[in-house]
């Protein structure tokens, strides 16, 4: 074990004072008080900053005494830190020498001040003008001899309008090869929920929660990912909502929640999250949901109203379908898979049974395994059977990590565009854009290393550390002639890079942007579809740091021998490019007067109001198939998770304080049971491997950690364990990397 390491109980709460302390800790440490407390009451009010954080919506009434979580802090210090990632700091360490250090080490160094360059052959980042930087990525450009020989990323921070504008000119240039976050997260629910509900989002709003009866949250740890979503869970609960988890570790905040902003819990006990807490087996969500349907629909035999037959009849298509496949399985061997009692899934039965304004809440345990798309359509069955969808209270609820990843996807951020998306861009600005479908984040890889991406380009993000499989990863972008990252501060990406690699500095949520004496306002999508502004409250870490609309529009200017838009002008004000958005894509009427409304306004969702908008306009019921995991007695189904200390693949620090872990991120949980049996004790030091086709991936120094988790699993760390996700393994239909059921081995070091 580490000199460092320390394993304990993990704690059976989340947040309390506790939760204070650290966050004030942690901002206190990295920028100075005034400042802090200045940008932390502005954070997420109206009129004021949004959180660069996750997607969780913000509520209609403000606390006064705040409305972030801790991790909303972390995320404020970590782009507000007053240190400097400057051209002094790139004259004094070698990319060699940064390779070397810690994703936690990178990210304390702060923020980047001036665009950088590191030229083919050398090993240091130097500086470079923006002119000169600009100049270069449009050679490279239009030097490539197919336009789909270049790949443009985008990272969940960007705002609406710089993605708007990115995808424009990405079009413009002449391809769809716009991978995205969202590839690697929440594809598998965009493409199950468009196929069964006619809208690839969810369906409810925060009051829709707080209306709810029943409650299931399947593969999601909120406590870290999105925490304020607890407050909203307590809320739902004081209404009366029974809540389920369904989830392969015991986490803390599903387990109990103490709401620092109330009395209770503050000195009390706080509140009791889940009513039944099912630690599933990884990756057999439809072995239970295949039980769970088959003794519903026998006790509806009885009981004719505990499914919606109404609802069934007028809404949906598929039933029939679904009741003849279901008759396929055995019960009892279904219960095996999923490791539970019996009795556990009886209980959620009866609740389903019950209980009729139903929410399903999920996260990445279910959308990145190899069946991803096959778990949300069975989710979405079983809410179809009650009618637990388009009525309040009720509903899809897919809850995205990443600030503005779903307002990106919904202006134009996609590799595989509409038609229809396709058709008003040539219409409002007179080209024809490419039809062809484009790269997503796995083919983008795959192309670089290839040899048939050769330019990469990255507003924001560190792909590199969220991608799968680092070492075929980091080979692909070796391969590339250029790669350049629009970024806020330095992360692995930039240190695993093409022949010649640019970094070009951007301002982040909290700066400040004044062009010809006016605030430049940006807006955002959250993760239940309202659109809201977000405006900047502190100075830019140095004068040469640009906003990303501007960034992209001079990328433009200098790639694009012909274009027939003013990019000057877009940039100019804001809201010029969001008359743009408002003429191309749909549900952004008045735009400009709508974002001004302290609340933002709701975009269009037929699902919410049961108009499902599928091709035969009924919400469809789907077949899916049980999971194919082919494990063999020595193999183990591990999944990656988050710290505590981390937003995706941002590392606050060392510690998971709600699974007892500090100081130290290479850890392995797994069953005390497993752990017998292959005769490791706590601390021991393992080696992780597999063979997938003939490749071997393995992963060294990880300690064993005996935790609350099923047997035949295993749960680590991202992106530590990344190298161990093969790039092939990703979702029918969604691509998502399948980083939560990959089959390694232990052997002990
Ligand atoms: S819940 Fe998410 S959006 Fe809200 S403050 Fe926390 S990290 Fe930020």
């Amino acid at each position: 074990m580490s000199d460092k390491l320390e394993i304990s109980n993990p704690p059976e709460y989340a947040a309390g004072l506790k939760a204070v302390k650290y966050a004030l800790g942690n901002i206190f440490h990295v920028m100075p008080k005034g400042k802090a407390l200045y940008v932390l009451n502005r954070l997420n009010q109206k009129d004021g900053v949004d959180c660069p954080g996750c997607a969780w919506p913000d509520p209609d009434h403000r606390s006064r005494l705040g409305e972030y979580c801790e991790n909303g802090v972390k995320a404020i210090a970590e782009e507000a830190m007053s240190a400097r990632v400057d051209p002094a700091f790139f004259a004094k360490y070698s990319v060699h020498d940064l390779k070397n250090k810690s994703d936690y080490w990178l990210g304390q160094q702060g923020r980047l001040t001036h665009p950088m360059i590191v030229r083919q052959g050398k090993d240091h980042y130097e500086p470079i003008t923006w002119d000169e930087a600009n100049k270069l990525i449009g050679e490279h450009l239009q030097e490539l001899p197919d336009p789909n020989m270049a790949a443009f990323y985008t990272s969940g921070r960007t705002s609406n309008e710089a993605a708007f504008l990115y995808q424009l000119f990405v079009r413009m240039y002449g391809t769809n090869n716009l991978p995205d976050c969202s590839n690697m997260c929440h594809e598998s629910s965009g493409v199950a929920l468009t196929r069964t509900t006619g809208i690839g989002k969810g369906s409810v709003t925060l009051d829709d929660l707080y209306k709810a009866e029943l409650i299931l949250i399947f593969g999601q740890n909120p406590a870290t990912n999105h925490p304020r979503m607890l407050s909203a869970l307590e809320k739902a609960k004081s209404n009366g909502a029974k809540i389920v988890s369904i989830n392969p570790l015991k986490e803390a905040g599903l387990v109990r929640f103490k709401n620092p902003q109330k009395l209770n819990g503050i000195i009390g006990n706080g509140t009791e999250i889940s009513d039944l807490y099912l630690q599933l087996k990884i990756n057999e969500d439809v072995a239970l949901l295949k039980a769970v349907m088959i003794k519903l629909l026998k006790m509806a035999d009885e009981r004719p109203g505990i499914i919606d037959k109404d609802f069934i009849t007028a809404k949906t298509d598929g039933y029939e379908k679904l009741r003849a496949d279901l008759e396929n399985y055995d019960l009892q061997s279904l219960i095996e898979r999923t490791g539970l009692e019996e009795r556990e899934i009886d209980h959620l039965v009866d609740l389903l049974a019950n209980h009729r304004r139903i929410i399903a809440c999920w996260g990445m345990g279910l959308t990145q395994h190899v069946n991803g798309v096959d778990n949300i359509q069975e989710v979405v069955n079983v809410l179809l059977l009650k009618g637990a969808i388009g009525k309040e209270g009720a509903g899809t609820c897919p809850v995205r990590g990443h600030s503005n990843v779903q307002g990106d996807r919904t202006v134009g951020i996609a590799e595989r565009p509409s038609k229809a998306l396709l058709d008003k861009i040539a219409e409002n600005f007179g080209f024809v854009p490419p039809q062809e479908h484009g790269l997503d984040v796995v083919s983008t890889i795959e192309a670089m290393h290839s040899g048939k991406v050769k330019v990469f380009i990255g507003m924001g993000g560190n792909f590199l550390s969220a991608a799968p499989d680092t070492d075929f990863t980091a080979e692909a972008f070796a391969k590339t002639d250029l790669t350049v990252h629009i970024s806020t501060k330095l992360n692995r990406s930039h240190l695993e890079h093409g022949k010649t690699a640019l970094i070009l500095p951007s301002m982040g949520r909290t700066d400040k942007y004044e062009r010809n004496g006016k605030q430049m306002v940006l807006s955002v999508e959250n993760s239940m579809g309202i659109v809201h502004s977000t405006k900047g409250v502190l100075e830019p870490p140095s004068k040469e740091v640009r906003s990303e609309p501007v960034i992209v529009a001079e990328i433009a200017k200098a790639a694009l021998t012909e274009s027939k838009v003013d990019w000057d002008h877009l940039v100019d004000d804001y809201d010029n490019i969001r008359e743009l958005i408002e003429k191309t894509i749909g549900g952004f009427e008045n735009y400009n007067e709508r974002l001004k409304k302290p609340l933002g306004f709701e975009l269009p969702n037929g699902a919410r109001i049961g108009e499902f908008n599928t091709p035969n306009k009924k919400a469809n019921f789907t077949v899916n198939k049980l999971s194919e995991n082919n494990m063999l007695d020595e193999d183990f189904l591990m999944m990656t998770t988050r710290s505590h200390d981390q937003f995706n693949t941002t590392i606050y620090g060392l510690n998971d304080r709600y699974r007892g872990i500090e100081n130290g991120r290479m850890v392995v949980f797994i069953n005390p049971n497993d752990a017998n049996r292959l005769g490791l004790k706590k601390g021991d030091l393992v080696s992780l491997y597999n063979n997938y086709n003939g490749v071997e991936r393995k992963v060294d120094g990880f300690a064993v950690v005996p935790y609350n988790i099923p047997e035949k699993c295993l749960g680590t760390y991202y992106p530590e364990s990344n190298p161990l996700v093969p790039i092939h393994l990703k979702a029918h239909s969604s691509h998502t990397p399948a980083s939560k059921s990959v089959k390694v081995r232990i052997t002990k070091l």
